[in-house]
């Protein structure tokens, strides 16, 4: 069976050495000291390692179940759910006034990080919730606010986020459930909603639903959609629950992956719903929720690829295969284990350069957040805007090609499902879908965020790699091993975005044909920075004298190792994205 452990001191490292976030200035981060935040990351380790991690599997096989409308977990779901709300965690960065710990969501990332690597089919029902719940709080009135938060934080209900019809996932402009005025400030939700992610389950009392929906008679297209909260369970004033509400259980969707969470069709009857935020303005609500989601698409990628590479090496050193060519390892055995074979260490250097890179790209988003949030910091929050799509989209492909690679490395035993890394790989597999297919991720970078404000977050970012270049030149080692290769990326990220800039206006197509690839030039130089940050500061410490030379020879090894192999796809990319729309567009439609 798979194993996880918490990968503390990385994450430490990330936090207090690369970013020095008690140093930042951020409001709230002053509370989180190295001692304090390495607590807390034990604790969520053991709660993931005994707990979440051996019920991965138990999900994966034994799947939810439907019976008489009403939807269960797999065995042992309740009881770790209940575990979780014991130990606050489902209300660790949320607001104090309703229950919450009210630490910065930054520390909610990272417990996030150790929670998804050791179960994410479970950690989906509270990380809709956490959506549900910053929906509410953002849009919703003071007394949505009063009955549903404190029910949200202290996990005794959940929610879910419901967008997507059986004709409309992408283009959420055709949807057709629709919401009917009663008079008295409620209405009457009715249609169908598809693959709703925690739709219906066991684990609490009230499943609090946010469905888009049309009000008759608005606007057409995406311009008439409205927010809706519709509980399962109606409320009665004094916050009892009452009568069950209008909508119910189609059925449980069948699927490739995160068997253990309950991906229903909701079946919406006259359901009563209470409006959130303004009518026709529920994309600006639900996208408090989507972009937070993606956000944490991008942290399941890269945490699947995580626990996928924890168990990769294990296995590396204990099969033995083959003889090192260089001289015998292990000559009292057989053969040598796996890993001293340099296929075998390409391997698994790609894994771990990635989800260290990825892991410091996400945390600083996440800080960017707490920034745009708590100082109400508006290039912060534009910078986070422009990285929404590139965390989600080129972390969740790239968590799912890692979650792939450490599975290669059992041969035959990693696609029998005996040692469990085909689930890694297809729970993996949905985070390159949901929450916007990573295509429309990377069409929302070029289309929109490129553009946005200007062009001035897109600016920033350039003028931020290049300062950071400027100011840490002095280091010559730096310089040769990560600063040169990441000017270097710097600049075919440059050159592909004043490519979409001469040639996308008269051609859109030469911008679209593009953007994938963009996604992808923007993710590799964003780990560049990161891995250039973290270099920086692995041979500070080196030179301050740490006691631990081994952990920063390898962070550098490592870092030097995306430099050197990773890094330079950009130029690929870049290639693919100056060929323009023309070769894309080669084909007629009956050519295919
Ligand atoms: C397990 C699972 C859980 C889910 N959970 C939820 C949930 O909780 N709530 C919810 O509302 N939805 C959920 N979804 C739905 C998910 O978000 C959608 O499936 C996804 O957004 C894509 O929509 P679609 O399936 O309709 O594909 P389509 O929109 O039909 O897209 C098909 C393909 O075409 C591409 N495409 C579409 N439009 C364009 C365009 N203009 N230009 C270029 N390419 C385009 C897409 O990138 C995609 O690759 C879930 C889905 C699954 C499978």
């Amino acid at each position: 069976m798979p194993v996880y452990s918490a990968p503390t001191k990385d994450m430490q490292f990330v936090l207090h050495e690369v970013l020095d976030i008690t140093g930042s200035g951020i409001p709230g981060y002053e509370e989180l000291e190295p001692d304090f935040t390495a607590a807390v990351f034990e604790e969520a380790g053991k709660l993931a390692s005994d707990v979440l991690a051996p019920l991965n599997a138990v999900g994966d096989r034994e799947g939810c179940k439907l019976e008489n409308g009403l939807v269960t977990t797999p065995t042992g779901f309740k009881d770790a759910y209940k575990q979780m709300q014991a130990g606050g965690w489902m209300g660790l960065d949320l607001d104090p006034e309703y229950g919450g710990q009210g630490m910065p969501y930054l520390l909610g990332t990272g417990v996030g990080e150790i929670f998804v690597s050791a179960n994410m089919a479970f950690n989906m029902y509270q990380g809709l919730t956490h959506g549900v719940y910053s929906a509410i709080h953002a849009h919703g009135s003071d007394q949505q606010k009063a009955t549903y938060l404190s029910k949200l934080v202290s996990g005794v209900w959940t929610g879910t986020m419901n967008l997507t019809e059986p004709h409309c996932g992408t283009d959420l402009g055709l949807m057709r459930t629709k919401a009917e005025p009663q008079g008295d400030g409620s209405f009457k939700v009715s249609g169908q909603k598809i693959f709703i992610s925690s739709g219906d389950h066991d684990l609490s009392d009230n499943v609090i639903h946010m469905v888009l929906a049309k009000i008759p008679g608005g606007p057409e297209g995406i311009k008439g959609v409205s927010l809706f909260i519709v509980p399962k369970f109606l409320i009665n004033d004094d916050g009892s629950l009452g009568a069950r509400n209008g909508v119910s259980v189609g059925a449980l969707e069948e699927k490739m992956g995160i068997h253990g969470n309950s991906t229903c069709v909701m079946n919406y009857d006259e359901a009563t719903g209470y409006l959130i935020g303004e009518e026709h303005k529920g994309m600006r609500a639900m996208f408090t929720m989507m972009n937070e989601a993606r956000i944490g698409v991008g942290l399941q990628g890269y945490s699947q690829a995580s626990v996928a590479y924890q168990n990769a090496v294990i296995y590396a050193k204990d099969r033995l295969q083959g003889r090192d060519v260089t001289g015998v390892k292990n000559p009292d055995g057989p053969a040598d284990p796996l890993i001293v074979h340099a296929d075998i260490r390409r391997n698994l250097m790609d894994q771990k350069s990635f989800i260290e890179g990825a892991r410091a790209f996400t945390y600083w988003g996440a800080m960017l957040i707490d920034q745009a949030n708590k100082q109400s910091d508006k290039d912060a929050e534009g910078l986070i805007s422009l990285m929404t799509p590139v965390i989600k989209g080129f972390q969740s492909d790239k968590g799912f090609e890692m979650a792939v690679q450490a599975q290669q490395i059992f041969g035959g035993h990693g696609y029998i499902e005996e040692h469990g890394m085909s689930q890694f790989a297809r729970d993996a597999r949905i985070t390159q879908i949901y929450e916007g297919a990573n295509g429309v991720q990377s069409l929302d970078l070029v289309g929109r965020k490129l553009a946005q404000d200007g062009g001035k977050h897109v600016i920033a970012f350039f003028d931020m790699v290049k300062s950071y270049i400027k100011d840490n030149e002095e280091n010559e080692t730096l310089k040769t091993d990560f600063l040169e290769p990441l000017k270097a990326a710097s600049k075919d990220l440059q050159a592909a975005a004043m490519y979409f800039m001469q040639n996308g206006v008269k051609n859109p197509n030469n911008a679209l044909a593009g953007s994938y690839d963009f996604m992808h030039l923007f993710g590799h130089v964003c780990l560049g920075l990161m891995w250039a940050r973290m270099g920086s500061s692995a041979m500070k410490a080196l030179k301050d004298g740490a006691s631990d030379t081994e952990f920063y020879e390898t962070k550098l090894a490592t870092g030097r190792y995306y430099m050197a192999r990773q890094l330079p796809a950009t130029g690929m990319h870049l290639a693919r994205i100056t060929s323009g729309g023309d070769p894309v567009m080669a084909l007629a439609p009956d050519a295919f």
